[in-house]
């Protein structure tokens, strides 16, 4: 079956309507009315799939969507356009040109905890670039990818745009043919298997993974403001983000002011939600009991659990080391440890011991301590005083790096990731210079 649609995107593709400037532009503002068009039964998956609540679902999954795709319809031409560049003087009388093309036909891997944000946001992408794409949403949220796929069926052709639901045999099938870009977002494990198969047709791949992302705050830290925005970027989702401070590594001398502020704003948001019923459920069982299983030693805040909903109270735990169980793994869940180190030094090294995160965050008002964090700790990308917020600007690049990823998107990033650069020499035909060829006399001469 996906043989087939393959096929008929291929012959879709290489009919060039998908390369129209117009074309592309009228496809993003139609897939911005489908998604108006189906907001309400989108609010009503997230709410059946994980209790995601409507504001969140906007901010988190629709807004930013919309968001995306405003600036891809604005600077599409001036992305699209060819790119005049530099000749050296020893190409003299020749122009080089880039010209962008679309890759061909996408695959489009995403997962379940920003279900609908991460299987749009990559295909907004792939539209602009001038692809056709298969998007497989994740079955661990089976009514929005439900909703992805009636919104696709009702706005686009198959041949162009299809989603195919289904877990991970739909995934090996698509994975076995040859696609001409993969956009995978999901766990370092399963990158793999999606790169290894990706290597036997040597297709390009982007792969957006996790990791444990940490959250330094020093000595000279605005203490209140960085747990205030800590709580945030850790608890929203349910920690089920993949840029989520994944443990707080704050200096000692400041570790119980900080972890005062951190339970007070723990409360304040998220105490009425999870005694109502409010708060976000663990998506499945087995990612429940294992968040579950984390939950160990000096908890100081939270942890009560309903197996019932799913739900799993904010939990802070203290004095933790590496080798808690917390650290040993991604936690994606509502769980905060806080480690505490004697210096930033030290520190730094031990960041540098663990794999390459997908974000990293600083928390100073020390301009050369937060140029050393940045220069000295390899990760994808992050942010001085804020944690979270920097992947909801279309101006940076997001990605990761080693085992968070490879690759980056949003923006025009993401124009670029789907798109080949063609360069193009434009040789002059007006004169040839003689001493490239073997009967130079100059070359004569030196023989
Ligand atoms: P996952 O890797 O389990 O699933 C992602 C996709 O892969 C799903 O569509 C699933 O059907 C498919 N899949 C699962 N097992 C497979 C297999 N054996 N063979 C082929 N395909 C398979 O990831 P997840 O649990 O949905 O997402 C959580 C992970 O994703 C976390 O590690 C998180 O940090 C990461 N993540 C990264 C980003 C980012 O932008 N970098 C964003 C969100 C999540």
């Amino acid at each position: 079956m996906y043989e087939s649609i393959y096929a008929r995107q291929k012959q879709f593709y290489q009919s060039g309507k998908s390369r129209d400037i117009k074309f592309r532009i009228d496809a993003l503002k139609q897939l911005k009315r489908g998604i108006k068009y189906y907001e309400n039964e989108l609010a009503e998956a997230m709410l059946a799939d994980f209790n995601k609540q409507q504001p969140d679902t906007y901010m988190t999954e629709i807004g930013i969507v919309y968001a995306e795709i405003n600036h891809a319809v604005k600077h599409l031409e001036e992305w699209a356009g060819t790119k005049k560049v530099k000749t050296p003087i020893t190409h003299i009388g020749s122009k080089s040109v880039i010209y962008k093309e679309p890759y061909g036909v996408t695959l489009i891997i995403a997962p379940w905890n920003y279900p609908f944000n991460l299987t749009i946001s990559p295909l907004i992408g792939a539209i602009s670039a001038g692809n056709t794409a298969v998007l497989k949403p994740s079955e661990h949220t089976p009514m929005v990818a439900e909703v992805i796929t009636r919104i696709m069926e009702r706005i686009f052709p198959s041949e162009y745009i299809y989603a195919a639901e289904g877990g991970i045999e739909t995934n090996q099938a698509l994975l076995r043919l040859p696609f001409d870009y993969i956009f995978y977002t999901g766990s370092s494990h399963v990158g793999k298997i999606v790169m290894k198969k990706a290597a036997e047709n040597l297709i390009p791949v982007t792969l957006e993974l996790g990791g444990k992302s940490p959250a330094i705050v020093t000595e000279n830290a605005d203490l209140k403001l960085a747990a205030k925005r800590i709580v945030w970027a850790k608890f929203s989702n349910a920690g089920q983000t993949c840029v989520a401070p994944d443990f707080v590594y704050a200096e000692e001398s400041i570790k119980n002011a900080l972890l005062t502020h951190l339970k007070h704003y723990t409360r304040k948001f998220y105490h009425e939600d999870f005694r109502h019923g409010r708060y976000m459920s663990i998506v499945n069982d087995n990612h429940f009991d294992r968040i579950r299983g984390l939950i160990e030693g000096d908890v100081v805040y939270g942890g009560r659990t309903d197996a019932g909903n799913r739900t799993i109270e904010p939990a802070i735990i203290d004095n933790v080391e590496f080798d808690h169980p917390a650290m040993k793994e991604e936690i994606f869940g509502p769980v905060l440890p806080v480690l505490s180190y004697g210096s930033l030094d030290k520190a730094i090294l031990d960041l540098r011991d663990m794999q390459d995160p997908l974000a990293l965050y600083v928390f100073s008002e020390n301009e050369s301590e937060i140029e050393t964090v940045i220069r000295d700790v390899p990760f994808g990308g992050g942010a001085v005083n804020d944690a979270m917020f920097h992947l909801a600007t279309p101006y940076l690049p997001f990605g990761g790096r080693g085992n968070s990823g490879m690759g980056k998107y949003h923006g025009k990033y993401s124009f670029d990731t789907f798109t080949h650069e063609k360069s193009i020499l434009k040789q002059t035909t007006l004169f040839d210079m003689p001493f490239r060829y073997p009967d130079a006399k100059i070359f004569r001469k030196l023989i």
